[in-house]
């Protein structure tokens, strides 16, 4: 098989449920060096601030973004499930530094093995057939219950709140600003964050 850039996916498409709803400076960056930040850019509400409100409703805090260290304001708006169609479209599109790149969906790693030079790799495709392939490298981006760090024995850093929240994501909003509103009530702590398209996030604390 000739040299290329292979995307394995376990699943049949790309993310569909809502997940991500602001993207960093320092991620737009990323996108900008890969060359698809234009693609990705006609669905991203840039640089959006927050204005804080007490338990009792009024603005105490305004927020706004200024410095745009990389390019780009360091808050934006986006939607996962959009932003990642946009990749794969692009991906699939593109040669990847004039590499072929490929995609293959409902395509699950089960197993891999370092040789000397390349690493072997078994892959299970939809219909249950198993193929055997060789790779210079293989990338450990297979989420947070990663089978290829718990393979190679690399422990995920990091931390998390202990606290619940319930997320609502409406679509139509009649709320377009381009603003996070926090309400501080310490009963029930609330956000609502903007997005594109007239969407609107509401993250809910439970008591
Ligand atoms: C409600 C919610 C809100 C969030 N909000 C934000 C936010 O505002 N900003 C932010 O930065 N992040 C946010 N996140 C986190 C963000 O969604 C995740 O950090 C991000 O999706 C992680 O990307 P990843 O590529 O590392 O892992 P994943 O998105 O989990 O992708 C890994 C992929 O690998 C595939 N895979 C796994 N094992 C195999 C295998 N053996 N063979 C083939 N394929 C395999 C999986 O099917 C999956 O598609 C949020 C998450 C949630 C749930």
């Amino acid at each position: 098989m000739a040299s290329m850039f292979l995307l394995v996916e376990r699943n049949e498409t790309t993310v569909q449920e809502p997940r991500a709803v602001s993207i960093d400076d320092e991620s737009l960056r990323t996108m900008q060096a890969i060359g698809v930040v234009d693609a990705v850019m006609s669905r991203v509400v840039l640089g959006y601030g927050s204005d804080y409100f007490s338990a009792r409703g009024s603005c105490f805090l305004r927020v706004r973004p200024t410095l745009k260290e990389y390019g780009y304001p360091k808050r934006n708006a986006f939607r996962q499930p959009v932003f990642e169609q946009q990749l794969r479209d692009y991906f699939c599109a593109h040669a990847v530094n004039k590499t072929h790149s490929e995609a293959w969906f409902s395509t699950e790693l089960i197993d891999f093995r370092q040789g000397p030079d390349v690493v072997h790799l078994v892959l299970r495709r939809a219909d249950g057939s198993l193929i055997e392939i060789s790779a210079s490298y293989l990338i450990a981006c297979d989420g947070g219950r990663s089978f290829i760090r718990e393979k190679l024995g690399i422990k995920l850093s990091g931390s998390t709140f202990g606290e619940r929240w319930l997320i609502l994501d409406l679509e139509e909003t009649r709320d377009t600003h381009a603003i996070q509103k926090c309400f501080c009530d310490p009963a029930r702590p609330c956000l609502s964050l903007p997005g594109p398209d007239r969407t609107r996030r509401f993250e809910f604390m439970f008591a």
